[in-house]
């Protein structure tokens, strides 16, 4: 038998510089020692103070670390410091990054209760201006953030590409000898324009730690492709994000496949899941995505997890969907309240499995494990807590049972006391 020691598979985080994104006297650390950070965009239309406030909150409620909101007008700027106060008076800390395109430079500098109520720029550096007027408008953004201390985030989209470095790139391109082919041209064009403007902001004095990078792209290869060669050439903090997911398992696959594959690889330290909501759902579901790709990968904790068998043949009733389904929206609604009282219940692992077959071996392996009864089984559910059988649940309120069984492990193991016998 070969008895090689099989590696761990526990990521190695490329080093970086560590941004500070600060409000008051909450500071959110990317990059360096810093864990992957989520962060989110709010859909509100940024003049509606209330409502973008009320959304900010929601996002950091779900677990966003760092909101963004879109400035893209006068109205917008001038709507942000009262975002910012009322979100002061709700509680809500979160720092605030400002999405500037195309005006930024006249926003950033016209209204400087904007610029310092924002905690972060984003500033893409396609969409700064074109010619002569590129260089002084980036300039200008660039200024504003030196002089308040706010970390830019320099975010490159392969939709708003710099054109003229496109277009010089192809040039040079066309006259080698065996020119690369245009997606290579492409993902150069990307890389280079986050890393000249990023060299080009430490010229005009913004420090090295407090740049982001960001080069997004849609198809889910071709990310993986361009982070992997930006985290190559630069020790810059960078931003995932699959730009333009789409909607619904789509988008949540597509973000879960690009970003996983890079995380895996010690890339990344914010992320964003960029999901189309359909039409009613809650703009905070990019949020739990996100913080879902981290705790399924082992970088973050973030709620109890919950294990379920995807059920077969031998479970022909829903108890054990509704139970594991009762259980997950129990933790969720809980851990708001749970998260302060009982710190490190996140780590909780919870099991619910349909029939003896694997259920016993599943749930010794959780913190607290159920058995279902499959069909043909004796109506009775063995309940596992610290890998040995503790209860046998039976008849009609298997479910209330079990959440009490829950409910007083947490207490005793995070409350600070001895484990429930
Ligand atoms: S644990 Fe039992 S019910 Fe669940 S998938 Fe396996 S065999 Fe089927």
């Amino acid at each position: 038998m070969d008895t090689a020691v099989i590696p761990d598979a526990v990521p190695r985080r490329r080093p970086t510089r560590q941004a500070r994104v600060a409000w008051g006297g909450h500071v959110v650390a990317v990059g360096g020692d810093a864990p992957v950070r989520v962060q989110s965009m709010t859909n509100t239309d940024t003049v509606d103070v209330i409502g973008t406030a009320i959304q900010v909150k929601e996002l950091a409620q779900a677990g966003s670390e760092l909101v963004r909101v879109t400035v893209n007008t006068p109205e917008a700027a001038a709507a942000v410091p009262a975002i910012r106060e009322q979100l002061d008076r709700m509680g809500v800390d979160v720092p605030l990054i400002g999405d500037f395109h195309y005006n930024g430079h006249l926003l950033l500098t016209q209204y400087p209760d904007c610029a310092q109520a924002l905690s972060k720029y984003r500033i893409n550096p396609g969409n700064v201006g074109k010619g002569d007027k590129k260089d002084r408008q980036f300039a200008q953004m660039i200024e504003v953030a030196a002089r308040w201390d706010k970390p830019v985030r320099i975010g490159v989209n392969w939709g708003s590409l710099d054109q003229e470095l496109l277009a010089a790139l192809m040039d040079a391109n066309a006259s080698l000898p065996a020119p690369r082919d245009a997606q290579q041209v492409m993902y150069e064009a990307l890389i280079s324009s986050a890393l000249q403007s990023a060299r080009r902001a430490e010229e005009l004095g913004l420090p090295g730690h407090q740049i982001l990078l960001s080069c997004k792209v849609s198809g889910v290869r071709d990310l993986i492709a361009v982070y992997r060669e930006l985290s190559r050439r630069c020790d810059y903090s960078l931003h995932l994000g699959l730009t333009e997911a789409g909607m619904g398992t789509k988008g949540t696959v597509a973000s879960a496949a690009a970003l996983s594959v890079l995380l895996q690889e010690g890339i990344g330290d914010t992320i964003r899941v960029s999901l189309t909501p359909a039409p009613g759902e809650a703009r905070t579901q990019e949020v739990v995505v996100a913080l879902e790709i981290l705790q399924a990968l082992g970088l973050r904790s973030f709620v109890p997890s919950v294990t379920a068998c995807p059920g077969c043949g031998r479970t022909t009733s829903s108890v054990f969907q509704e139970l594991a389904q009762d259980i997950d929206r129990h933790l969720r609604a809980q851990m708001p309240v749970w998260r302060a009282q009982y710190p490190g219940v996140e780590t909780l692992r919870l099991a619910v499995m349909g029939c003896i077959v694997n259920g016993p071996g599943e749930s010794r392996h959780a913190d607290i494990g159920i058995s279902l009864p499959g069909t043909g089984e004796q109506p009775a559910a063995p309940v596992f807590v610290d890998g040995e059988k503790r209860y046998t649940l039976r008849g009609e309120g298997i479910a209330e049972q079990f959440l009490d069984i829950v409910n007083n492990y947490i207490r005793h193991r995070w409350g600070h006391t001895a484990p429930a016998k």
